[in-house]
């Protein structure tokens, strides 16, 4: 066994990878193969550190006396000393008020101003999952790590480095410090996280099963469609009273097609015309960012705006209900053509314009989850037009067309109540999707799912088709319902509406600017990555909030079909399998990106949707 100057439990002084920042760091372990030694900062981030890397407690202290500094690195040179011990201080307009700042001790400001400089350094050194995976103490090859040490170590001078952390977040002298006292505590001091260069590495946790989960669910989702809107169009729905299946020439009709293809590139052409704001998304994970064109609502209105033409000059928009089961078609024969196209197109994308999640290797597996994270056309982002136009407003398209054949066929005056409602709550959330547009730019869809399959038909067939099932529903079987039913369900719809729109609009605020006042009375968990983790407000009630809410609304849809039959109610019980699923899956990449800090968040949180129950 090779000899190691360092023991176990010891407490050393740890240089902080790539930097000449020294931290007080407890030995772990040694991993005497790699010649690595295990150690601890104080706010629990775990690190392989080279023996040279390491130094004992007493080399430190003689220096002591020449500096009041506490920090190693201070005190090795005269420009150091002069800088303030907190990174983490926010710029000028996101500072708070002496007197609030006067509420917290010394000690824990000190502690936390040195875990916020380590965290710093830690994210412009190498923000990668190799690193996070160490703070979960999950192991990973030392090597890596190590080699990107040493990287970095060669690439900045150590001076030139501690300049670059003190300009970029700002660093005050002591003599601001006394000036205005910074505050940390759970409070807003937030540092804007630049990632650098990284390519992204394979992906190695397959989710949905894997290649033959993804293989299964490329033929499974189709048939769900095609099994669902059998069923609706049967006058007993019933689960076991399988519907024949038509005759495969009845299911394409060109005409149908070519009515689908209109409608997608005028949708196109709305996305491009140049109205609206234009945006930033998150960093990538090279740091650039990519600009989005706000204008969905635009489309919206200016859609509405011809069917409405359309109907005036006596359009038959149940066309779309007499040939649905076509519509279906065509749109699931469309976006199998789109996803083979960005397959294929992804096989020339750079390394780093990759999905995280979908570079496994596998064909059938990327091809499913979606190889390349951002396809564009020039300025024309796929994955985001697809996202919130053809479908979502299709959805709403279709529940029209609904409603008027449902008064058609049922020779009516004014729609059933039970029309209304869901025509008016669906109506509601796709609004309200379009017209907080920019809150997509901070979801899992946009910043760690490819496009892919998955994404092309969830976005072109099962959400236009799928989601309008209710409005489907009661056109085949009328349903009639109260008016203190109905105001029940409405209140419930409501109640479903708030929690999911405060929820997401407070994480979106914070993930947009973190110094809101507005958010001022919020408290969160910092993380190593320099985001910090809501722990009051909604994200403090549960884990997901957002979803808690649209579960509750999507039970509110499907009540006013009554309960004859079970089939309404396929969209609540699927929708709480994919939040239950999608929470899982996204739990599980917070753990790895923040470690340690998503631990303590969960232990601050227990609940993940529902408050006492999951
Ligand atoms: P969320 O909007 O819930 O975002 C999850 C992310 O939020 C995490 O990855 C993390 O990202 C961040 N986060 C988690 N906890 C905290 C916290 N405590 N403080 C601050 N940030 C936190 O994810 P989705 O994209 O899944 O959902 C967006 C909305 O879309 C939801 O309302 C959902 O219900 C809805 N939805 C609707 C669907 C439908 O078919 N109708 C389908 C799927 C979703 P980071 O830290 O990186 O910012």
């Amino acid at each position: 066994m090779p000899s190691r100057k360092f023991a176990d439990g010891e407490v050393v002084m740890g240089r902080w990878p790539g930097s000449v920042l020294y931290y007080e760091v407890q030995v772990t372990s040694y991993d005497d193969v790699a010649h690595l030694y295990t150690v601890k900062y104080k706010d629990g981030t775990e690190l392989a550190l080279k023996e040279s890397d390491i130094r004992s407690q007493s080399s430190f202290k003689h220096r002591k006396s020449q500096s009041s500094s506490s920090s190693p690195s201070r005190r090795s040179s005269s420009r150091s000393r002069s800088r303030s011990r907190s990174p983490g201080r926010p710029a000028k307009g996101r500072r708070r008020s002496a007197s609030q700042s006067r509420e917290h001790k010394d000690d824990k400001k000190k502690t936390i101003q040195e875990t916020s400089l380590a965290l710093v350094v830690l994210v412009l050194l190498k923000p990668s999952e190799n690193n996070t995976k160490r703070y979960n103490g999950e192991p990973e090859s030392t090597e890596k790590n190590d080699t990107s040490c040493i990287i970095l170590e060669q690439k900045l001078k150590p001076d030139l480095e501690i300049k670059r952390v003190l300009e970029q977040y700002s660093l005050r002298s002591r003599k601001d410090d006394k000036k205005t006292e910074e505050i940390f505590s759970e409070k807003k001091t937030f540092v804007a996280v630049k990632p650098i260069e990284k390519v992204p590495s394979k992906t190695k946790e397959l989710e949905f099963g894997g290649r033959i989960g993804t293989f299964m669910l490329i033929f499974l989702l189709p048939a769900t469609v095609f099994y669902l809107l059998l069923m609706c169009k049967q006058d007993d729905p019933s689960l076991l009273n399988f519907p024949p299946l038509p005759a495969l020439e009845s299911l394409w009709e060109w005409r149908v097609f070519g009515v689908f293809i209109l409608w997608f590139f005028l949708q196109a052409m709305l996305y491009l015309l140049p109205i609206g704001k234009v945006v930033e998304g998150l960093p990538l994970s090279n740091g650039r960012k990519l600009q989005y064109r706000i204008n969905g609502f635009y489309a919206f209105i200016l859609t509405a705006a011809a069917i409405g033409v359309l109907l005036y000059f006596q359009f038959e928009l149940h066309y779309l209900y007499d040939h649905f089961l076509q519509f279906a078609v065509s749109a699931a024969a469309f976006s199998l053509a789109l996803s083979i196209y960005l397959y294929v197109r992804s096989l020339k994308a750079p390394e780093e314009e990759l999905a995280p999640g979908g570079n496994s290797g596998y064909f059938i597996y990327d091809f499913f989850t979606g190889h390349e994270l951002n396809p564009r056309i020039g300025s024309f982002d796929l994955k985001y037009f697809c996202e919130l136009r053809p479908g979502l407003i299709g959805w709403v398209v279709i529940n029209l067309a609904m409603l008027l054949a449902e008064m058609k066929i049922h020779n009516l005056s004014m729609p059933s109540l039970s029309m209304i409602l869901v025509n008016s709550f669906q109506l509601l959330y796709v609004v309200d999707a379009l017209w907080n547009e920019e809150a997509i730019l901070t979801t899992m869809d946009i910043t760690h799912d490819g496009f892919g399959f998955m994404l092309a038909f969830g976005d072109l067939v099962w959400v236009p088709f799928v989601y309008s099932l209710q409005a489907f529903y009661l056109v085949g079987h009328p349903t009639t319902i109260t008016w203190p039913v109905a105001a029940a369900i409405t209140v419930l719809n409501c109640v479903g509406y708030y929690v999911f729109r405060s929820a997401n609009s407070q994480k979106n605020n914070f993930r947009r600017n973190p110094a809101d006042p507005k958010l001022a009375n919020l408290k969160f968990i910092p993380t190593a990555t320099g985001k910090g983790l809501l722990v009051t407000g909604w994200w403090g009630f549960v884990r997901h909030p957002n979803y808690l809410g649209d579960i509750i609304m999507a039970l509110a849809w499907s009540l006013p079909c009554g309960f004859n039959h079970i089939l309404p109610y396929f969209y609540v019980i699927y929708f709480i399998c994919l939040l239950v699923h999608r929470e899982a899956r996204d739990e599980h990449h917070c753990k790895q990106k923040y470690g340690l800090a998503w631990e303590r968040y969960c232990q601050r949180v227990p609940y993940r949707i529902f408050p006492y129950i999951y």
